[in-house]
């Protein structure tokens, strides 16, 4: 099956494809990580990349688009894939059409009160990218990842001023994609504003809805 998770920053688009992904079967290609990963091994993609994604706006086109062919050529996708921040503007979308056909779109909808405070407290392992969250979604031991023991840093990026400008960017460039995709009958909508819903509440949800859907 091959998914697209769309949503704000902070909406859960990575908590829930890294736990929707091991139940088809399939990666979850997070392009922010891609990014991250290059900016710590100081790559050309990595050095043209930083400015943008320390203000929290977009990097462009190119050279996210480079990144996600060389990722979905890999043979861990031959079962499908999950998307994860990819894709954010229109253009994107029209690139990946051309490249693969997307079975449908899961969109996750969150009040942006919540999505504020989801990302301030936001905590991620430096080592292996899991997810945390002082408030909600706490380590066994402060400071260290459950997975990997790894310590939890806070992502430059999560910072409130730079959460303010990516909220603009997702409103401006990102969120015209959900009509985008609506036309297409491809969007599954996940509403998720109870503040205190656990991911394991909500992830029974979403594979509900995905056992719908038919591949292409
Ligand atoms: P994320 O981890 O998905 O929140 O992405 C972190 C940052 O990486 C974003 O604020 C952008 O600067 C950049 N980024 C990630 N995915 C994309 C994309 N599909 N297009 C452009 N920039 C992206």
């Amino acid at each position: 099956m091959k998914l697209i998770f769309l949503g704000a920053p902070g909406s859960g688009k990575g908590t829930y494809a890294t736990r929707v992904a091991p139940h088809l079967n399939v990666p979850q290609i997070s392009t922010g990580d891609l990014l991250r990963e290059n900016l710590k091994n100081n790559t050309e993609i990595g050095k043209k990349a930083k400015s943008f994604m320390e203000a929290g706006k977009l990097v462009p086109d190119e050279l996210v688009m480079e990144l996600l062919k060389q990722r979905i050529k890999k043979d861990d996708t031959k079962n499908g894939f999950i998307l994860d921040g990819f894709p954010r503007t229109i253009p994107q979308a029209e690139q990946l059409e051309k490249i693969t056909k997307i079975d449908a779109v899961v969109n996750l909808i969150v009040p942006e009160k919540i999505i504020i405070n989801r990302l301030t407290s936001r905590r991620v392992c430096e080592k292996c990218g899991a997810i945390f969250n002082v408030l909600s979604l706490r380590p066994k031991e402060d400071g260290i990842c459950d997975k990997c023991g790894g310590n939890l840093i806070q992502r430059k990026d999560d910072t409130i001023e730079v959460i303010r400008d990516r909220l603009n960017v997702y409103k401006n460039q990102t969120e015209p994609l959900i009509e985008y995709y609506k036309k297409k009958g491809l969007i599954i909508d996940i509403i998720n504003d109870d503040p205190n819903a656990k991911p394991e509440e909500v992830l029974p949800r979403i594979l509900e809805r995905l056992k719908k859907v038919k591949t292409k």
